[in-house]
């Protein structure tokens, strides 16, 4: 079990914390040559890894006016000067020029050499593209620019990182959307994540994602973990509502199976009103069913943040699901450890000593051969804190350290490793123009306008910008191997931790105002219990302030609810 202790530190929290990285300024962009746009060859050979330190002082976090459409605003390197054009031969050459006014003129040149790391499926093509493209509506051209990768998938490396992308407009260009953040492993909605009626899905859809991951090399039986629907609750009371979760469960694993995808990942769902032994065998009863109607898929039950009657925040909670369910089906049941949701339920996975602590219990408990896959995401919130707030990667309470521990652990080689980090921004006028539709499988003979994510009254609309994944996913490829102790480690743990600051300080006065009532609250009960016999005027006055109390929780309760997303953030 987690510690309850309510001491809540973090080794990412850094008074003397260094500066703030700065963000390369927008307006000094207009002209641009990039060379070295693909980097990077195995991180497994320390001496050509992604040298992060540096790097990310130069491009921290996306730039929020200039990256969207820009493949220098993610260039993950600094120019050496150093570096002899003989050296750049080998990689691809991309150079821009904007001329932004009303209409922009572009004109690129990629050249990838035979042979070239960077892109192995198109290491014999040379490209020319040259044209004019208009502000208001998207040409192939522009669209062809946004084609090449934000950065180039690494090769043969020991650990699988990827991002949980968009699926939108048919399955398949979830492929193409982690080709371009450099995955080497990706998540994605096999259908609308919030609806029970789905169209099924289309035989161009599945014969097109299956020929795109034969292309790419993407294993449907290693690299691919998809996300099951919010809406399903396997250990539902209710009969009816419980048939239509199985329906919409089965019909995913049946889609997975039809897409050759191994690997699914659900949240096991929620108690409710009833008991958690009672919860626990009617989702042991769901699954054994679903895994009898189907044959190969395997659904990865996913850890939570132990909220309220949530089953998966405790890991036991696994082992005793697993003795429901006949020995015969176990080597198709999986578990994916969500890093921020275990670290919110109580579980350090920060230091050294916590992180393999909690892989202890994991194996001591449930058995490592069960886990399958891993959702990468820092936390906003503190340690036991039970909210499902997932922040970028070394920004949030877990820190850097937590993802050193994991990217170092041979154990976990191999297995997908899937961000599911915060990636939206404000949107700008050139968002107006972009393709952003987060409902997969839908009918794309509908032609809808392309808007930003709607938002709230007086909250700015936001656009899901990509490119941070791509330096995500560079920056914990570069961990592996790295020396925690070395100041390069420590400077990039200080600059990372310095950027959620802020965040985390908010948080963390949240919780502790939230600690602060729930004592107060016990104490007053104990008070009241520990009372003899109250006179009515007295009776009535502690009800008066006890009604006044809980709508205060309540509402501050729901708040907090409000803003947790968590999986829900992409
Ligand atoms: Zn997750
Ligand atoms: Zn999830």
């Amino acid at each position: 079990m987690p510690p309850r202790s309510r001491n809540v530190t973090s080794s990412a929290v850094s008074e003397s914390a260094p500066q703030s990285p700065r963000r390369s300024d927008p307006t000094k962009n207009k002209k641009r040559d990039i060379d070295e746009l693909q980097e990077q060859s195995s991180p497994l050979r320390r001496s050509k890894r992604f040298k992060s330190t540096e790097t990310l002082k130069a491009a921290p976090v996306p730039d929020q006016s200039e990256i969207i459409d820009s493949p220098s605003a993610v260039d993950l390197r600094q120019e050496k000067p150093g570096v002899s054009p003989k050296k750049r031969k080998s990689q691809p050459r991309v150079s821009i020029k904007e001329e932004v006014e009303e209409e922009l003129e572009i004109t690129i040149n990629t050249k990838v050499d035979k042979g070239s790391q960077a892109a192995p499926e198109k290491a014999d093509e040379t490209t020319t593209v040259t044209g004019k493209i208009s502000r208001k509506r998207k040409t192939k051209q522009e669209k062809q620019i946004e084609m090449i990768p934000l950065r180039a998938r690494t090769q043969s490396v020991r650990m699988c990182v990827g991002a949980h992308v968009s699926a939108a407009k048919g399955v398949f260009n979830a492929v193409r959307n982690s080709m371009h953040i450099g995955g080497n492993s990706f998540a994605l909605f096999l259908k609308s994540q919030r609806k029970w009626e789905n169209p099924p899905l289309q035989d161009e859809h599945r014969d097109q994602f299956r020929q795109m991951c034969l292309e790419h090399k993407y294993d449907g039986a290693k690299h691919i973990l998809p996300h099951g629907s919010y809406l399903v609750n396997l250990a539902q009371e209710d009969k009816a509502k419980a048939k239509q979760a199985y329906d919409a469960f089965l019909d995913d694993l049946h889609r997975c199976e039809a897409l050759g995808i191994t690997l699914y990942n659900f949240h096991p769902g929620s108690a409710n009103q009833s008991s958690l032994p009672d919860a626990l065998s009617r989702l042991a009863k769901a699954l054994t069913n679903a895994l009898e109607a189907t044959s190969t898929v395997v659904p990865v039950l996913e850890t939570m943040c132990g909220h309220g009657t949530t089953i998966g925040g405790y890991l036991p909670e696994f082992r005793d699901l697993l003795a429901l369910i006949p020995r015969e089906h176990h080597p198709r049941i999986g578990i994916c450890i969500d890093t921020c949701h275990s670290f919110a339920a109580g579980y350090d996975l920060s230091s050294p000593a916590g992180y393999q602590s909690f892989m202890k219990e994991f194996e001591d408990e449930i058995g490592l051969q069960y886990l399958r896959a891993l959702h990468l995401n820092d936390s906003k919130a503190p340690r036991g804190s039970k909210r499902d707030l997932h922040a970028n990667i070394g920004t949030g309470f877990l820190g850097l350290r937590a993802f050193h521990n994991i990217m170092n652990d041979p154990r976990l080689e191999g297995l997908p490793m899937i961000l599911e980090t915060p990636i939206d921004r404000p949107a700008t006028i050139k968002d107006e123009a972009s393709d952003a539709d987060s409902e997969p499988e839908q009918n794309n003979k509908k032609k809808t306008p392309k808007r930003p994510k709607a938002k709230p009254a007086g909250a700015k609309a936001l656009v899901p910008d990509p490119s941070v994944w791509a330096r995500e996913i560079a920056l914990l490829e570069s961990l592996i191997g790295m020396d925690a102790e070395s100041p390069e480690f420590k400077t990039l743990e200080a600059q990372l931790a310095e950027e959620g600051r802020e965040v985390r300080a908010k948080h963390q006065e949240q919780y502790e105002r939230k600690l602060a009532a729930e004592e107060k609250k016990k104490k007053s009960k104990a008070a009241g219990a520990g009372k003899g016999q109250k006179t009515l005027m007295g009776m009535m006055q502690a009800s008066g302030k006890k009604r006044k109390g809980a709508n205060k929780g309540a509402e501050s309760e729901s708040e907090l609810e409000r803003e947790d997303e968590g999986c829900q953030s992409h």
